[in-house]
């Protein structure tokens, strides 16, 4: 049996019940195989692959907190410091009922990757919990932030494990986060990214996932010969991710004509109005069905169907596993050129295999949505230097880092023969400098 094989393998075997976990490793491995073939048999010895599949770290801990009743609650919280080979670990935080220990792995595995593409000293991690902020008073998520971090703050530091927002995390819990933090320890340090912008923020950290998926899809769409202007996008979520993906391609003369959130989808046909979202999403904290009073003549749907509207570029940018191959069957009998996955992994295997061999443009997220991880390196640099830098010179660093990944993944895919490839073009390039990191460092 191959060494992919085998760890792929093993890894199922000692990780029973994490398909998200399983399938990220999948994805990534299998487009190794080139890179581990021409090295099996020093990255054997070594272990190289069983070592980058196991995290350095995993920590799972208790989360009581009362709720406004005066009931005590307990949620469970989770960190996984899955590797330092380059930097420190660096990841979000999700805040989801969804989440559980194989979600937070696999979003930390593929965090190792992203992080490395990015060029930037900064190692793979992830965390969260099962809270759900939603519904929840001020109070309650207040409540909860300081319970989660009372435990987390003995784990992370600027230099050891810098954390970051995710699903349900925002500007709110970052802040609440970083209060207690520098409570506890009495340290006033870049431990957290995506502060409040009087508190040791980086300008362009909110719109960066979204704004750094657009500068990416604009390079490989430019390097395709095709021009994003004009182009019809579909957007899927109408988190933070959705709404700067959609300001930006706006901005570059795209018009967007999707949003979705968890109960259902807005079709716009005269583009979505982004101030319009902002307002319901990030004031109101309200659902999608408030779009049609701003927008008479937009549509509310319930359920699921962004990815049936035709459209030139698909931006999937909600949640794991939302584009499946059903939709990617309809994305191409409506003629999509590209989708560049804003979210992490939301697209399912077969659904972008197929995407791939008819010939539709796939930028994979660990790629495209590194922005926001880049970013939050740049926001450490800034908290380092305590200095802070305009929102033009952090936006023009995050356009050269977006257009440079994807430079790096697709001369990554023509070295080894996938020419257009940008899955195996980005796991190559983000593995390759971990693994020389790892092999330099030793067996740790
Ligand atoms: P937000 O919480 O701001 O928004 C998530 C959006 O997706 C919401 O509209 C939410 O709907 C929708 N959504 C969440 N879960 C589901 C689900 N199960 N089914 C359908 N819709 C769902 O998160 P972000 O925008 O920050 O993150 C979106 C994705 O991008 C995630 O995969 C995240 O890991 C990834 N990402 C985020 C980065 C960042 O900087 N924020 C960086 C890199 C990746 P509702 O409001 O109804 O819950």
């Amino acid at each position: 049996m191959s060494y992919v094989d085998e760890v792929i393998e093993q890894v199922v075997a000692q990780n029973p019940a994490e398909p998200e976990f399983h399938q990220a490793v999948k994805e990534v491995l299998e487009s190794l195989r080139p890179v581990v073939e021409a090295n099996e048999e020093r990255y054997r010895r070594e272990a190289l692959l069983e070592r980058i599949v196991n995290p350095e770290r995993q920590l799972k801990f208790r989360v009581p907190w009362v709720d406004d009743k005066g009931q005590v609650r307990v949620n469970t919280g989770y960190r996984v410091q899955f590797n330092s080979a380059i930097g420190p670990y660096k990841g979000g935080l999700r805040l989801h009922p969804s989440v559980n220990l194989g979600i937070i792995k696999f979003l930390g595995f593929e965090q190792i990757f992203k992080n490395s593409l990015t060029g930037l000293p900064i190692g793979g991690g992830k965390g969260g919990s099962d809270f759900d902020p939603k519904g929840k008073s001020d109070r309650e998520v207040m409540a909860f932030c300081q319970s989660f971090m009372t435990e987390l703050c003995k784990y992370i530091g600027a230099d050891t494990d810098v954390p970051a927002g995710d699903i349900g995390t925002g500007a709110r819990e970052i802040g609440y986060l970083f209060g207690q933090y520098k409570r506890i320890k009495g340290l006033y340090e870049g431990v957290l990214t995506g502060k409040g912008l009087t508190y040791g923020g980086s300008l362009v950290r909110t719109e960066a996932t979204g704004y750094g998926l657009l500068y990416l899809t604009k390079e490989m769409l430019a390097c395709n010969g095709i021009d994003i202007a004009g182009k019809t996008i579909a957007i899927s979520g109408a988190g933070n991710v959705a709404i700067y993906a959609a300001q930006k391609a706006e901005q570059m003369g795209a018009k967007v004509v999707t949003v979705s959130d968890s109960t259902g989808w807005v079709y716009d046909p005269d583009g979505i109005d982004v101030a319009a979202l902002k307002e319901i999403k990030e004031v109101k904290r309200a659902r999608l069905t408030e779009y049609k009073n701003y927008r008479p003549n937009s549509e509310y749907h319930e359920g699921r169907g962004v990815w049936s509207v035709k459209c030139d570029i698909a931006l999937p940018c909600a949640t794991q596993n939302e584009l499946l191959l059903e939709d990617a069957k309809q994305l191409v009998a409506n003629g999509c050129l590209a989708v560049a996955e804003g979210a992490n992994m939301p697209t399912t295997m077969d659904a972008t295999e197929y995407l791939q061999a008819n010939k539709v443009l796939f930028a994979p997220g660990k790629a495209a949505n590194a922005g926001g991880v880049a970013t939050s390196a740049l926001e450490m640099s800034q908290n380092s230097e305590r200095l802070s830098w305009t929102f033009q010179e952090v936006d023009a660093k995050l356009q050269d880092i977006m257009v440079n990944i994807f430079h790096n993944l697709d001369d990554a895919a023509k070295r080894y023969g996938f020419e257009g490839n940008y899955v195996v073009g980005a796991n190559i390039a983000g593995f390759e400098k971990v693994a020389e990191a790892m092999l330099a460092q030793g067996v740790v």
